[in-house]
């Protein structure tokens, strides 16, 4: 099996829009770069007593825009390469999204399943204790990605208060209401997907009316995305999790899916579930509408070729590579990328952000609204400068999108004189 470096993969991305917009290797050489990145390693006592190592990351990856911007995930697979890839694809994210953020990401290689609730609060105070120095409201503001929460959120904005003795809401989004988050921030990167993918599908088939869809993840992601396209009219005829997917040829029911997962620990317990697959197979399956919304490098130039969904749209990060991208551009696939269609999350904590730094401005309904409305605004400019400004049988919408938003972290970093 070929394995894809996150790293290399972002790199190729960026290399390709470099040379789309004619900048030259000093551009290149500086954005295929963190600024900084830094390896902590975090000693946590065990309930049994015993002492655990863990290592985490915080990649800062550019901040022409603006402070870095971007999660924190808990896997047991991230390393440093694949923390600086998602730090590369925020700051691409936070630009295309007119946000006032440069990009950054953070990491902790755990199986957070395996610890117990006080081993992951000290895991994770532990570890933001670590990254102190850099984060900060003006300087770097994690939030939450693969299994992390607003619950890990509170731990890190805890211990940030105690080590700067000073209550900074704004340094951490994605918290629970009770800290100064909104309820909107947790289904917003689904329902940011779903808005996105139905935009694509007015382009496409005039509405999402009737068309089918597979959702690969059934996390915060994908169950949201799943819940609000089942909402406006797509049947959702399947959806999986790690420990594998379920068909239900007639839609089934976010929600009871949600429920069962819940309850049960997986959505392979659905009963009404026709038929049992895999995660591959999801994948492949003959739907109108796919959501890779899981890990990376999930369509690869191994499975590319089978995949028979007209629109994909990436609620994970990464899930396509570039060499699997060649292949479902010449397939006429439209690819609605993840800059584009998972901005949601980031979005809706840009107006966390900018609430706690005044105290409480907004409500939930002016937010959820505010969202829709920038992330469909967001889907029509990337279309348009697709159509108008590329060649459509060369470029692909990833084309468009990376244009606009390595454009305007350039832009910013002529401002500043750094190129
Ligand atoms: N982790 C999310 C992402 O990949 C959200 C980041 C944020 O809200 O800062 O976009």
């Amino acid at each position: 099996m070929v394995t894809h470096d996150p790293y290399e993969e972002a790199k190729k991305q960026l290399r390709q829009a470099i040379e789309l917009l004619g900048l030259g290797e000093e551009v290149y050489e500086i954005l295929a770069y963190p600024e900084r990145l830094l390896q902590v390693r975090i000693p946590v006592k065990m309930d049994d007593g015993s002492v655990k190592v863990f290592i985490g990351w915080r990649s800062q990856h550019n901040s022409a825009l603006g402070p870095y911007k971007g999660g924190v995930r808990y896997h047991p697979n991230t390393d440093a390469h694949e923390v600086i890839a998602l730090s590369m694809w925020m700051t691409w994210k936070n630009s295309l999204a007119g946000l006032p953020y440069g990009g950054g990401k953070g990491g902790i290689r755990v199986d957070p399943h395996k610890l117990s609730k006080n081993e992951l609060m000290r895991l994770s105070k532990a570890y933001f204790e670590a990254i102190s120095d850099l984060v900060g409201v003006d300087q770097d503001i994690p939030a939450p990605d693969v299994y992390t929460d607003p619950q890990v959120m509170s731990w890190f904005f805890d211990a940030y208060a105690k080590v700067k003795r000073g209550q900074y809401f704004g340094v951490v989004t994605g918290k629970p209401l009770d800290l100064g988050g909104m309820q909107t921030r947790i289904i917003a990167t689904g329902f940011g997907t779903a808005v996105a993918a139905r935009e694509a599908a007015k382009k496409l088939w005039g509405g999402l009316e009737g068309k089918t869809v597979a959702v690969q993840g059934y996390g915060n992601a994908g169950y949201y995305a799943a819940k609000y396209l089942a909402e406006w009219g797509a049947k959702v005829i399947a959806v999986s999790d790690s420990r594998g997917g379920i068909i239900v040829p007639d839609g089934l029911d976010p929600d009871e899916v949600k429920k069962v997962k819940n309850e049960t620990g997986s959505v392979i317990n659905y009963a009404k579930a026709t038929k049992k697959i895999t995660n591959e197979e999801l994948l492949e399956l003959d739907v109108d509408i796919l959501v890779p919304a899981a890990i990376e490098n999930v369509i690869t130039e191994a499975n590319a070729d089978k995949i028979k969904a007209k629109l994909i749209a990436e609620a994970a990060n990464g899930p396509t590579t570039p060499d699997a991208e060649v292949i479902l551009t010449q397939k006429g696939i439209i690819v609605v990328p993840d800059i584009l269609a998972n901005a949601g999350g980031v979005i809706m904590s840009h107006i966390e952000w900018v609430n706690n730094r005044m105290g409480g401005w907004i409500t939930e309904e002016e937010a959820k609204a505010r969202l829709e409305q920038k992330m469909a605004n967001n889907f029509l400019r990337v279309w348009d400068y697709w159509q108008n400004k590329l060649d459509t049988s060369k470029y692909n919408m990833r084309a468009a999108a990376y244009a606009i938003a390595v454009d305007r972290v350039v832009r910013a970093m002529k401002l500043r004189g750094w190129i």
